[in-house]
């Protein structure tokens, strides 16, 4: 065992059960297909080895979304979840297409079936199976604040109610002997899946777009307040976007016009700080501070900050709206030179 494998993360170690996990189900659901010939049976079936590939690309992110950012890629590696949430979404809507062609044979053909109760048993044992590792990886997810994890237990849990519609069509099927119930389950399950494919890359283009996401901001502007210094006039242009486990956020703090650089800095670490704590270590901040004159005179000097203030972009022309950047450690880069 090289040192690497011995010294696998949880999140890997949680990774790679769900794949191993996922090799399981597409051997009993295939079975279980090859014994009953049931439709329902196979979308589940089906539906599985796109999981595979999922999982196993899960299992990929995992590892290189651990990796810290290198000169090659200074943002790090979280980015390639959303790759991986797109791709995932992609083949289960092919496999929803596959599922929909043979239920319409399934409709068209008729062919009988066989020991249902064996394929009952096998797709409920699944599902049991799906909805304890869903929980527990939703659950790690969040403990961790692992995106992917939580995405895999969520897909792992919605294969789960797939696999208990199935169960119960099954022994419906069983119990009526209706035959075409059974692809009309088959048809369900596959309208299911192609809906947990529409948010995966919902999902995927939301994260490959940076778009804002008030509950993150607002989660920003609690943190900032919380520490809040008397200086600290007010807070405007806040962003924030997220690759993977990492999240980036910058945003204008307008201070007093005589604060000196050290104060600024410490004024800057004492943000970061707060903000690793509420959002998780890898947290990177950029503070572009603002001398007092661009406060709105409107608003009383110390009033709470709101989501709105905080996201609202002031225009252009304003005159007053002097920059003054600091980047992140401003020790180690060169400050920018003032402009209008
Ligand atoms: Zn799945
Ligand atoms: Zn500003």
């Amino acid at each position: 065992m090289t040192p690497e494998v011995a010294n696998f993360s949880p999140g890997r170690r949680a990774a790679l059960l769900s794949l191993v996990v996922g090799l399981a189900m597409l051997g009993g659901k295939w079975a279980a297909y090859l014994m009953t010939g049931s439709h329902a049976i196979l979308s589940d079936a089906l539906e599985s080895i796109v999981h595979i590939a999922a999982t196993g690309f899960a299992l990929l992110s995992v590892i290189l979304s651990e990796r810290p950012p290198d000169p090659k890629y200074p943002y790090g590696y979280g980015k390639i979840t959303y790759f991986s949430a797109g791709f995932e979404g992609g083949l289960i809507a092919l496999a929803a297409l596959a599922i929909f062609y043979e239920a319409v044979q399934g409709l068209i053909l008729h062919e009988p079936l066989k020991r249902l109760g064996v394929g009952f048993v096998i797709i409920l044992t699944a599902s049991v199976v799906n909805l304890i590792l869903g929980l527990w990886l939703i659950r790690l997810g969040k403990k961790t604040r692992s995106l992917i994890l939580e995405a895999d237990g969520k897909h792992v849990l919605a294969d789960s109610y797939t696999s208990f519609g199935v169960v119960l069509g099954v022994a419906l099927v069983g119990m009526t002997r209706i035959r075409w119930l059974d692809p009309l389950i088959a048809i369900l399950v596959g309208v299911n899946i192609l809906r947990t494919g529409y948010v995966l890359v919902q999902e995927s283009i939301r994260g490959l777009m940076d778009r804002a996401d008030p509950q993150l901001l607002q989660q920003i502007v609690a943190a900032l307040q919380g520490v809040r210094h008397e200086g600290w006039l007010d807070v405007h242009q806040l962003r924030a976007w997220r690759a993977g486990d990492r999240t980036f956020v910058d945003f204008h703090l307008v201070v007093p016009g005589d604060w000196s650089v050290v104060r600024l800095h410490e004024a800057h670490d004492r943000a970061r700080n707060i903000l690793r704590e509420t959002l998780g270590e890898p947290t990177d901040i950029i503070i572009h501070f603002d001398p007092e004159q661009a406060r709105p005179p409107s608003k009383p000097p110390g009033s709470p900050w709101s989501l709105a203030e905080a996201v609202r972009v002031p225009k252009r022309d304003d005159s007053k709206h002097t920059d003054v950047g600091v980047q992140t450690d401003s020790r180690k880069s060169s400050l920018p030179s003032a402009n209008l």
